[in-house]
């Protein structure tokens, strides 16, 4: 069978049909699933959206793991996960779990497993619950593209049964809970060959092995769709459950994550921006946030995902329902809008800085959205966060503004500005409307309206369909927020309205730490599905570090959802018992090295065994093969074998000179 034989669900699904992948696209409702009996802690539905994370020391280090595992038991993991490469790891899990239980702790554990049957076999017997990477458990990547027939197929799913079999009775023997847990980077080659590097291969990876325990009538089982990147992550989730139901399998829980999301602010938006997004529409059993930070790092911000639902449907406001969904949630496609100005159409989405709070009164007031002023030569440079709007309100900058930064004002001021061809007017709905009808001054390329999901009736529907002037910036008080805006898109798509809209999101009261996450996914749940061609982000705390945080996590959601490239996108992952090199150290020196090489994607994987193929699609990779020795990669291809670490760092940079694609790190002129 080749690619183009298998049908993705349709494109424009009536709301209704089995082709949807969430209870419902306006209202909160968790998905219903059944309970996986893990230890003491059960999952499924029925009970809280549980936090997990993984162990990072050696697995053969018995206390440093017993350790680390209460640390991240206290900071409220409800699993531990931890590595067991081969059969003396998983041994050792007894020792651990002894160790544990002996200090109180009960918290499940979980043995990860890739490659080793035998070691899986082991440690289905010891701790609550084995995860098994489908890509790997039964075959070795060799990279190679075979054209099966279907009996020849047909004979490798009989040669994986024969290979997992075994573990599945233990796991039923022993009520042992088991994860099939499939990577976009780990794919077997089999998988490659017949579905291609994609979710519906992702899906196929796990289904496989699925259909082999249901065979056996063994249901004690999680599954998940893990990816580097958000798009290919939520759209594999989504078919997923798609499958599950269109093949009446059984609704198993899933576990949520995005792998190798990176460190700090840019691995929280990532993270939050896939799971947050399927936590939306009721996807979701436990989370795991993969950070290259210390594993008890992670549970806190798994813990504020999942705390915006607890209340969520007591909170949020009715929507109306859809009845025809004009998105296609598993494939990627951008909404055609008009151009208006530089936004819509192909334009990147552009983003606006809210000022309305801070008058610019200094040239120094836009250095924290990448505007400066050079007395000498008398000239404005900005780097690749700059801002492309920057709404000033009711208070007009005091001196003329870059060329590359235009200025918003509300309509009652901009109305008696000077300069009325240089910024633009921040319209209220019904403000438009009255302009339109009594012949009010516009402006004759760009005016941004404000609309909520009231404000959109049929006038200004009607005035929408012909004004090739209008850029809607869309705005709720909504709790269910993410969910009211893509309503609202929706009913311009199935109106044909093809008006650019700007997503704008305030926080007034969100904890700093909450902001990325919650920034990230209100706006990305839209991005991600081709939806926003701009975006606003607006909080009550009015500093200039506030302003710069504000304006860096606009761009970082923009990049995560790959819709607007402006930095380098780091993928390193979280390390674990196989990292032999200090990964968190060596992540924030090659960042410091590399931070300005806007748009190359680079690797930084803990071991051999996995990292080439988790690092999927990375431009160049910085992969630990032994103690102190890495490997350097371009794409998927081994380009140094064996340098030390003291050196590694340079010659990646030197590989990334050869390539011609080193710059030197320096600001860019506008004008
Ligand atoms: S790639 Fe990183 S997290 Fe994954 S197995 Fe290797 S060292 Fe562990």
């Amino acid at each position: 069978m080749s690619d183009s034989s298998i049908a993705l669900p349709s494109p424009t699904a009536t709301v209704g049909t089995s082709v949807l992948y969430t209870p419902s696209l306006t209202e909160y409702v968790r998905r219903k699933t059944s309970t996986v009996v893990i230890g003491d802690v059960p999952m499924g539905s029925d009970y809280p959206i549980r936090v997990q994370s993984m162990t990072t020391v050696d697995t053969m280090d018995t206390a440093g793991s017993i350790e680390q595992s209460i640390r991240m038991i206290e900071a409220g993991c409800e699993y531990i996960r931890i590595t067991a490469p081969s059969v003396k790891e998983a041994q050792n899990l007894e020792n651990i779990r002894n160790g544990l239980r002996a200090r109180g702790y009960t918290t499940p554990l979980v043995a990860d497993i890739h490659f080793t049957p035998n070691a899986a076999e082991l440690a289905a017997r010891i701790v609550e619950k084995v995860r098994i990477n489908p890509g790997n458990y039964a075959d070795r990547k060799r990279f190679e593209f075979i054209d099966y027939t279907d009996a020849a197929y047909a004979a490798e799913l009989e040669r994986i049964r024969a290979k997992f079999l075994p573990l599945v009775r233990i796991c039923k023997e022993y009520g042992t809970a088991m994860r099939i847990g499939t990577n976009h980077g780990s794919l077997s080659d089999r998988i490659l060959s017949r579905y291609g590097d994609t979710p519906m291969g992702m899906v196929e990876s796990a289904l496989e092995f699925l259909r082999i325990c249901e065979a056996e009538n063994y249901f004690n089982i999680v599954l998940s769709m893990k990816s580097s990147n958000p798009q290919v992550m939520v759209q594999a989730y989504r078919l997923l459950v798609q499958r599950l139901d269109q093949e009446g399998l059984k609704p198993y829980p899933l576990h949520l994550g995005v792998t190798e999301a990176g460190e700090a602010e840019d691995g929280r938006i990532k993270s939050a921006l896939g799971i947050g997004t399927l936590l939306e529409d009721g996807i979701g059993d436990t989370v795991r946030v993969s950070l290259t930070e210390e594993p008890e790092r992670e549970a806190p911000v798994a813990q504020a995902l999942i705390d915006r639902y607890t209340n969520r449907r007591s909170e949020s406001q009715p929507i109306p329902a859809v009845d025809q969904y004009p998105i296609n949630p598993y494939q990627y496609t951008r909404r055609a809008t008009q151009e208006v100005a530089n936004l819509g159409g192909s334009n990147v989405p552009r983003v606006i800085a809210d000022y309305s709070q801070t008058p610019i009164t200094s040239h120094n007031d836009l250095h924290p959205i990448g505007h400066f002023y050079l007395p000498v030569p008398d000239k404005w440079r900005m780097n690749d966060l700059g801002a492309d709007y920057v709404y000033t309100g009711l208070t007009p900058a005091s001196f003329m503004l870059p060329n590359g930064l235009k200025e918003v004002l509300d309509y009652i001021v901009w109305q008696n500005v000077d300069d009325l061809a240089n910024t633009l007017p921040m319209l209220l709905a019904n403000e438009y409307l009255t302009a339109k009808t009594s012949g009010e001054p516009l402006h004759d390329r760009l005016n941004f309206v404000r609309c909520t999901w009231d404000d959109l009736s049929d006038d200004l529907l009607d005035q929408l369909r012909t004004d090739q002037t209008v850029a809607l910036v869309l705005s709720t008080d909504n709790a269910h927020a993410m969910a009211e805006l893509r309503r609202l898109v929706v009913e311009l798509m199935n109106q044909g309205i093809n008006t650019p809209v700007v997503i704008w999101r305030s926080y007034a009261n969100v904890p700093e730490a909450d902001l990325p996450l919650f920034a990230a996914t209100d706006a990305g749940g839209l991005l991600i599905d081709g939806l926003g061609d701009g975006i606003m982000l607006s909080t009550a705390t009015t500093t200039d570090a506030d302003k710069k945080r504000l304006n860096e996590l606009a761009f970082g959601i923009l990049q995560a959802a790959r819709t607007r490239i402006t930095k380098t996108e780091y993928i390193s992952c979280p390390s674990c018992g196989r990292t032999l090199f200090d990964l968190q150290e060596t992540t924030a020196t090659i960042r410091q090295r590399t931070d300005h090489l806007k748009g190359v994607k680079i690797g930084i994987m803990g071991c051999i065994v996995n990292g080439p193929g988790e690092m999927a699609d990375a431009d160049y990779g910085y992969v630990g093969i032994g103690r102190d020795k890495i490997a350097l990669y371009r794409g998927q291809e081994v380009i140094k074998k064996s340098v030390p670490a003291d050196r590694a760092v340079d010659e990646l940079i030197e590989l990334i000179r050869e390539d011609d694609r080193w710059i030197e790190p320096e600001l860019t002129t506008v004008g």
